[in-house]
């Protein structure tokens, strides 16, 4: 029997014919929709056709090639935020108990100033982390970077890789030379800012400015520490000795009219909430502020992994989960995590916060990175007009599983699954 051919997907005659692919599992995770036991996915033309049971799928395209799978179908993972060119410093100390966040930062900038890594193992070392990310499932990464271009992402099957360029500058004279860096730029290279503590208001708006205009994703660090909110309050704390040291004390904070506010009252202040934000950590944000960041549809990014390595704090999930915002997750460099690992920052926000449901952490994982990354069209989910890109996963612990509750709370909360395996569609 000949494979059947799709006529058209949405209408009636006007579209080429191509043949469709069936792929079935015990479990489908399509994360916009519940999870499907004996669940299957149809493909055609390098996108998702259709997904449900196994078989009304099987029904609906009788005949369609099928390939058999075991364990899990889901979507790409996402990091929506790594700095790959940090992947050979994985011996920067984390904080003892007495030293603060400026300490580490201290401890990093030493090390990249001493200038002990050869730049080809710099990169050597950042493409070797670009594979191993491919190899835990993550499809999309936004990488965030001072020095190195990302490395190409030609890592077959299946790895989408963004790059912005960070740029930052304390002082009215840093400023200067930052803005005449920008209006260097060529419009194909995103550009964003590091952080409200050490990059200025003009520099932060003229970057956002430029985002907009090139339709590049704006990103920046955002209550990560403490030290920050005391630095934006009041002028005083580790930053201001940390910028002081450095001949960088501009005396700009507390920023005028904004005496006792936080890191996104000040963003706002300056007017760059919108949905072009992505704020990364949002680790010391008070409820107003969440509500700000959900009201404005901006996008936030947790890195779970790298607030306990560096003792920073917890973010406060539930409270952004009950204001309708889904964040996303990432690693944050080797520099202050310990392994940079997806599955991990799963379980480790499942520790973290043991009232939030699995099914929310896992689409953080997949929809919230890609929502954050603005490409939520394309992946995030398995759902109609999805591109065909299936992460096939399966584990022992996975056998004992009853229902799509305990296969997320497995997923979740088991770490890396012993098989990981690709699914492309071209
Ligand atoms: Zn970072």
């Amino acid at each position: 029997m000949p494979s059947p051919v799709l006529t058209s997907l949405s209408a009636e005659n006007e579209l080429p014919s191509f043949p469709v692919s069936l792929y079935l599992a015990p479990w489908v995770v399509p994360i916009s929709s519940p999870v499907i036991r004996d669940g299957a996915v149809a493909i055609s033309n390098g996108r998702i056709l259709a997904v449900g049971s196994s078989s009304s799928i099987q029904a609906q395209f009788a005949g369609a090639r099928v390939k058999n799978c075991q364990g899990v179908l889901l979507p790409g993972l996402v990091n929506a935020h790594i700095h790959l060119e940090l992947s050979a410093y994985h011996h920067v100390p984390r904080p003892a108990p007495d030293e603060t966040f400026c300490d580490w930062i201290r401890s990093l900038l030493q090390l990249r100033q001493e200038g002990g890594i050869e730049p080809e193992d710099m990169a050597r070392a950042a493409r070797n982390m670009l594979q191993q990310q491919h190899d835990a499932g993550v499809l999309l990464l936004l990488d965030i970077g001072n020095i190195l271009p990302s490395p190409p992402a030609t890592i077959a099957p299946a790895v989408h890789l963004s790059f912005l360029l960070e740029l930052l500058g304390p002082t009215s004279k840093a400023e200067e030379q930052v803005l005449a860096r920008i209006a260097s730029l060529s419009d194909s290279v995103a550009a964003t800012p590091h952080a409200s503590y050490s990059t200025t208001p003009g520099i932060m708006t003229a970057l956002k400015q430029r985002a907009d205009r090139l339709q590049h994703i704006f990103s920046l660090h955002v209550a990560e520490s403490a030290d920050e909110i005391e630095l934006l309050q009041s002028g005083r704390g580790c930053f201001r000795s940390f910028l002081e040291e450095r001949g960088a004390w501009e005396n700009i904070f507390p920023y005028p009219g904004m005496d006792g506010s936080g890191s996104v009252e000040y963003l706002e202040h300056l007017g760059l909430l919108d949905a072009n934000l992505l704020c990364v950590h949002c680790v010391h944000v008070s409820e107003k502020e969440v509500q700000m960041l959900a009201e404005h549809g901006c996008k936030v990014c947790l890195c779970p992994g790298s607030n306990r390595f560096l003792d920073v704090g917890v973010a406060p999930l539930e409270v952004m989960l009950r204001h309708q915002l889904l964040p996303a997750l990432g690693t944050d460099s080797i520099a202050s995590n310990e392994e940079l690992d997806l599955w991990r920052e799963m379980q480790i926000l499942r520790e973290d916060h043991p009232g939030v449901v699995p099914a929310a952490v896992m689409a953080m994982a997949t929809l919230g990175g890609a929502k954050a990354m603005g490409c939520e069209e394309e992946f995030g989910t398995l759902a109609p007009g999805r591109k065909a890109i299936l992460l096939n996963v399966d584990s022992p612990d996975l056998q004992g599983v009853g229902n799509g509750e305990q296969l997320l709370d497995t997923l979740t909360g088991g770490g890396r699954p012993e098989k990981i395996c690709w699914i492309v569609e071209a």
